[in-house]
């Protein structure tokens, strides 16, 4: 087991930065995934850490040891790639051995160690195989084998699932962390698939544009977003964002644009006088909508513009005036195009951010409030 910690780490190809001096540090047998968009430096810091990179600038740290100039071989670190990139010609039990061999081994121990991974991984039956005659998710998990059977510190996860249709999707990372758990090996996943980050990692690093823009455990990235790009980044089907004015009517503090008002309770004042101007974004989860299909007192009211039926639930796109809204409706609701429908949300459900910085406002939850058509 290792505990990893980044300084200030860099890395420049050219007039390129891909990795702005990050600052991370992961716990012995943590799952942390590095996950965003494509281009965002996450696979750089992977390499940096495999050792196959070399930082612009910064440090590496594992255990406390600086590890800029140890070479990959010295690093214990153990790699998985998207392609699982095994040996075609050889059987599933020599590609998992040929680390071993490679290190000369003695025969004994690599046999008892190979033996030991499959059986982990529940490959047992197919050592004797080549890995073209075997799935997808198969071939995966021998890759998986194949990092671990060096028995490495770290475990290094580069897109492991993203050739795997979606079922063994499902099925594999269950095993990956299931797997990770009971070996208790500390594992940096990369992935842009915000699912897969969300369901595996102890805790989720969120990067735009070489730097870190939350870093969170699952959970709280969702309910917490720490900017506008974390909050339109999460979350499927994505948060409403609605551009908003912040006004002062009477003490009273009110959101007005979109074709929406919302009186918020008085003690979201001090949260929102912290935004650098009246421009604010209010945020909405689709499921954190009620649509009700009779007047709602002072709520807004919008039409049906289209329905995406998803099963367990309805997409539902509302438009209030030019404002697009989409809700989340149980599936088989009694709604159809062209409905009039009435808008309400609970404030402690909201998300307030700056529209100048991005930066989430710290506006007091749980109160209560109402919302009111312009
Ligand atoms: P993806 O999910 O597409 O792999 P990523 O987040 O892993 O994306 P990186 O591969 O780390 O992104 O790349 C980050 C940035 O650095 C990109 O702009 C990329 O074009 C650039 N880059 C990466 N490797 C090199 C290289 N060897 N030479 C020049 N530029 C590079």
């Amino acid at each position: 087991m290792a505990r990893i910690r980044l300084e200030r780490l860099t890395k420049s190809f050219g007039n390129v930065t891909a990795v702005k001096g990050v600052d991370l540090e992961i716990q012995h047998g943590e799952l942390l995934a590095l996950l965003g968009p494509s281009g965002c430096g996450k696979t750089t810091i992977l390499l940096m850490l495999a050792g196959i990179y070399r930082p612009t600038s910064g440090d590496i740290f594992f255990d406390d040891e600086r590890v800029n100039d140890v070479p990959p071989k010295g690093r214990g670190v153990g790699l998985v790639f998207q392609s699982y990139a095994l040996y075609p010609h050889m059987t599933v039990y020599d590609n998992i051995a040929f680390p071993l061999r490679l290190r000369k081994t003695p025969k004994d121990e690599i046999d008892r160690r190979v033996r030991e991974v499959a059986r982990i991984a529940k490959i047992e039956e197919y050592l004797q195989r080549k890995p073209s005659q075997l799935s997808g998710g198969q071939q995966q998990r021998v890759a998986l084998c194949r990092a671990l059977v060096k028995q490495p510190d770290l475990l290094l996860l580069d897109e492991p699932l993203s050739n795997l249709d979606a079922r063994l999707r499902i099925e594999t990372r269950t095993e990956i962390k299931r797997l990770q758990r009971e070996l208790g090996i500390t594992t940096i996943l990369v992935t842009h698939d915000q699912i897969e980050a969300m369901t595996m990692a102890d805790r989720v690093a969120v990067m735009r544009a070489g730097i870190i823009e939350q870093l969170s455990e699952p959970l709280e990235l969702y309910q917490r977003p720490a900017n506008l790009f974390v909050a339109s980044f999460i979350g499927d089907p994505p948060m409403n964002l609605v551009s908003m004015e912040y006004q002062v009517d009477g003490g009273t503090p009110k959101l007005v644009g979109g074709n929406l008002a919302v009186t918020l309770p008085p003690e979201a004042r001090a949260g929102l006088e912290q935004a650098s101007s009246r421009q604010v974004v209010l945020g909405v989860r689709p499921e954190d909508w009620r649509l009700s299909s009779q007047p709602v007192d002072g709520k807004p009211a919008g039409e049906v513009y289209m329905l995406e039926p998803l099963g367990r639930d309805t997409l539902v796109d509302v438009r209030v005036g030019q404002q697009a809204i989409r809700a989340l409706v149980p599936g088989g609701a009694p709604i159809r195009i062209g409905d009039r429908v009435w808008l309400d949300w609970d404030v402690d459900r909201m998300h307030l951010f700056d529209a100048q910085t991005e930066a989430r406002l710290p506006v007091a939850a749980g109160a209560a409030a109402q919302g009111a058509g312009a």
